[in-house]
């Protein structure tokens, strides 16, 4: 039973704790379990909230005595830790708030709680979300559970580790230009980015405004519908969230995706992408189109060598702006010296880490007058290029499909001084948030023993049909049944 506790999906989980065949207790108690065997190695987790899971298990299997289920009711989840967490250190992986406990909820952590959800710990992320290997968490690092000498991905290294490594039954994490689908295909987990607007953003600590949005990792496609089910809605307390109604996500789950049109942009075949990827996700496409979808091998989408350095401005420009707010007064770490500058200059330089600050000199550089024009407002205009030749692909496709990341897993340390390799190891997944769209990534194969994902995107707010088309395909695969082996 050990073995089979851990792997347990969500829906799993629930059938077994509605018969009352186990407890939540049991089940938060298995995941504390696996948490202190493996956690030494995969490092995934920052905080370990044990006395609040158990607390919120013994509740909810109370209210399941009562009567009282839904379907996240006393499931374990690992919270990324750019997320706040009444009560609970919230670090966002920077030195700077280290000490940080937020007197408030995300939104998102207000609907789990509702949900009956256990939390069961913080997961460990890249610097305020800048990354894409967990390497620039200013604590440790994150190692991956399918190879430990290899990167989890990032920006939600932690939470793809916790979930691949059983440690969690599934996470939260939050995604700006692939942090969610990159750390997701690196671990072979399922990754979904909501449309922007789709989640509430209300206690996410910012990173770039325009670009944020969080979203489930979990072990298979059923379990993303349900977890997006409890957080997706419109919230009067983030006025990007969208109003347009949030259906039931696993009613699109019927395995049918026969007549459905595909694109294959071929610009996300780029140069320099290992071929074992590509071999993988095209032998995937394939797949799709045996199950009766009309695949278009020939889409093109030429903006896309440009989103790259669109997001390399834009989400400096922004975070440049959100993380002025770090002065050694209102949150977290203050070095105290004798003048206010001084105490607010070393703040930030012992503050923030090497990425941090990098991002922060290139956002207020493109902001600043006279270059302004030259570089955020050219981006900008790029964006709406980008968009609207999404646009004109969703009108003749339901959907696109590409490789989640040009790479397998690479090794730690591997790219960690060379920014402009990390910054392309998400050059597939940055064009989704510039448009704004939902996208998820899931497992496609392996090679040599390491994960490979496979993205599919979707028009806003269809991430009904994405969902659907990912099931479809998981449902013809055993791929994220395998589990790795630590
Ligand atoms: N890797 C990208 C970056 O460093 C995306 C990060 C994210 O999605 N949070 O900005």
């Amino acid at each position: 039973m050990r073995q089979i506790i851990e792997q347990l999906t969500i829906h799993e989980a629930h059938g077994l704790l509605k018969s009352r065949q186990l407890s939540s207790v049991e089940l938060t108690k298995a995941c504390l379990e696996r948490i202190s065997q493996v956690d030494a190695q995969v490092r995934a987790i920052i905080t370990v909230t044990e006395e609040l899971a158990l607390q919120q298990a013994r509740q909810a299997d109370e209210r399941n005595a009562a009567g009282d289920i839904t379907p996240l009711s006393g499931i374990p989840v690992m919270v990324k830790d750019v997320i706040c967490t009444r009560g609970v250190r919230t670090t966002c992986g920077s030195k700077i708030l280290e000490n940080f406990i937020p007197p408030y909820n995300a939104t998102v952590i207000e609907k789990l709680n509702d949900g009956g959800a256990v939390i069961i710990g913080k997961a460990n992320m890249d610097e305020f979300a800048m990354g894409s290997s967990t390497e620039n968490s200013a604590f440790f690092p994150t190692h991956n559970p399918w190879d430990t000498s290899r990167v989890p991905g990032g920006s939600s290294g932690g939470s793809a580790a916790a979930v691949a490594a059983g440690e969690t039954v599934f996470a939260l994490g939050s995604d700006t230009g692939g942090s969610i689908r990159q750390p997701a295909g690196f671990c072979s987990v399922v990754g979904l980015k909501p449309t922007y607007g789709r989640v509430s953003r209300f206690g996410l600590v910012a990173f770039a405004s325009s670009l944020d949005q969080i979203g489930p990792l979990t072990q298979d496609v059923t379990d993303s519908a349900l977890v997006l089910n409890a957080i997706a809605g419109h919230d009067p307390r983030d006025s990007t969230s969208m109003p347009h109604p949030a259906p039931d996500y696993t009613r699109c789950l019927t395995g049918d995706i026969k007549g459905m049109r595909i694109g294959i942009p071929k610009e996300y075949f780029v140069a320099g992408m290992s071929p074992d990827v590509a071999a993988a996700v095209k032998t995937a496409i394939g797949k799709l189109e045996e199950l009766g979808a009309s695949i278009d091998w020939d889409v093109s989408l030429p903006s896309t060598p440009y989103a790259l350095a669109v997001y390399y401005i834009i989400a400096p420009s922004e975070a440049s702006a959100n993380l002025a707010r770090y002065d050694g007064v209102k949150y977290g770490f203050s070095y105290s010296a004798d003048t206010m500058w001084d105490s607010m200059e070393k703040t930030r330089r012992y503050g923030f880490g090497a990425e941090v600050k990098r991002r922060i000199m290139l956002g207020t550089y493109a902001l600043s007058a006279g270059y302004y024009d030259a570089y955020y407002l050219k981006a900008q205009k790029v964006r709406t290029l980008i968009r609207r030749e999404f646009d004109a692909a969703f009108e003749k496709y339901d959907a696109l499909v590409t490789p989640t990341s040009p790479t397998v897993p690479f090794r730690i340390g591997e790219k960690v001084d060379d920014p402009l390799q990390m910054y392309l190891a998400d050059v597939c997944t940055l064009p989704v948030n510039i448009a704004g769209l939902p996208a998820v990534s899931l497992p496609a194969g392996f090679a040599d023993g390491l994960p490979i994902g496979m993205q599919i995107i979707g028009k806003p707010f269809a991430e009904e049909t994405i969902l659907k088309i990912a099931h479809a395909y998981e449902q013809s695969t055993d791929w994220h049944k395998q589990k790795p082996n630590i």
